[in-house]
């Protein structure tokens, strides 16, 4: 058994990872926490004399997820944040970093630990039509993890909890539902379904993986509402990967942002949205300026033409978003900034804040309308 993780006395919560105890209320001690993850996805080359080389999907990541609260990670395509989620369902195997789930390591290896883990950890996709098994029924879906799992004893007590799984997903009436195909249900409703598989196994963390992009826009909300009772009835630990700022803002207590596989800044959702600091955060929001639009047209957080995410297989030195960022200076083609504390939990990896930045020649401001006033970052 190969453990991902330090010894659980070393615990990864510190003040400049986590949230502040008074940002995030009394959510007590995380559930679920990440430090440090890295992970490189080797490229295959044909040329057998060619350079080794690997796609650097996420550099440096760290999370702490808590009772009840929500945290967002907001990114573009390609920015990691899946391969984030996909490092704690246990799905690939971190390059480096560590990985504690109730102060214990996760460990890589050993089915029935993982098994345990993954009962804790539910993963729910962006694509509930690919999520759930066209050949196989409503019943079936919400059977098999209860049997896997023994919460059921017979098949009358199989039935009677998948009804009251459809109902606490608001699939009503639930005998409607229970004998229905995937096929025959609208995305929203598979997204529900998939939802109600998801707590059969009585989960404690939920990573909703861009849970509503595939849905219609009106029924976004629905979904978020339906995650945002479900989180604080059983008291889940959800991480929310979204492209769509707005959204992260509605659902999330905690936002972090993430670039090319690097995360830039960090905070509660509220400061994040009408306090940004990173000059990408500022792009984003600009892409998503009224929080309403989630229910309107448009729903997509999409940026304006000013560059593209790059290549993570030859990623830019330093910060990687030297090539698109209006306030570049040389340092940031240099090195990538260390983490900045701005208060309340609050902190950002730029050079235009801290210590170490300035010295270069670059612009110094202090805060988010003097980063305004030298050039929209949008
Ligand atoms: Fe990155 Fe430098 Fe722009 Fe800050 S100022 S976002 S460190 S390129």
């Amino acid at each position: 058994m190969t453990d991902l993780a330090r010894p659980a006395s070393e615990s990864t919560t510190s003040p400049d990872l986590a949230l502040s105890a008074a940002a995030r209320g009394d959510a007590g001690s995380p559930i679920l926490e990440a430090a440090h993850l890295r992970k490189l996805f080797p490229v295959h080359s044909l040329n057998p004399f060619g350079a080794k080389e690997a796609v650097h999907a996420v550099e440096d990541a760290s999370l702490a997820l808590y009772p009840g609260r929500a945290t967002a990670l907001v990114g573009e395509s390609g920015s990691g944040k899946t391969t984030v989620a996909r490092m704690l369902a246990q799905l690939y195997a971190p390059t480096s970093g560590t990985i504690l789930f109730e102060g214990q390591p996760v460990s890589a290896k050993g089915s029935r630990a993982l098994r345990e883990y993954r009962r804790h950890v539910q993963l729910i996709f962006q694509d509930p039509f690919s999520s759930l098994n066209p050949i196989h029924d409503v019943f079936y879906h919400l059977s098999r993890p209860l049997r896997v799992y023994r919460h059921a004893r017979s098949r009358s007590d199989l039935r009677d909890q998948a009804l009251a799984l459809l109902e606490r997903v608001s699939l009503t009436p639930a005998e409607h539902f229970l004998r229905k195909y995937p096929h025959e249900l609208s995305g929203g409703q598979r997204q529900r379904v998939a939802i109600a598989r998801a707590l059969a196994v009585r989960p404690r963390v939920l990573l909703a993986d861009e849970p509503v992009s595939m849905l219609d826009v009106s029924i976004r909300l629905d979904i978020l509402n339906l995650l945002t009772k479900l989180k604080q009835e059983d008291r889940l630990a959800v991480l929310y990967i979204t492209h769509d700022i707005a959204s992260a803002r509605y659902f999330a207590e905690e936002t972090q942002v993430m670039y090319a596989g690097q995360t830039v800044e960090g905070g509660t959702s509220e400061e994040i949205t009408q306090r940004p600091m990173h000059p990408y955060s500022r792009l984003l929001l600009s892409a998503a300026p009224d929080p309403d639009r989630l229910t309107g047209e448009g729903g997509l957080a999409r940026l304006p033409a000013r560059g593209e995410i790059p290549s993570l297989v030859r990623p830019p030195s330093g910060c990687r978003f030297h090539p698109r960022c209006p306030h570049v200076m040389p340092v940031c083609r240099e090195r990538f900034p260390q983490r900045t504390a701005l208060g309340g939990g609050h902190w950002v990896h730029c050079f235009l804040y801290g210590e170490e930045g300035g010295e270069e020649g670059g612009a110094k401001p202090t805060d988010a309308t003097s980063v305004q006033t030298q050039g929209s970052a949008g």
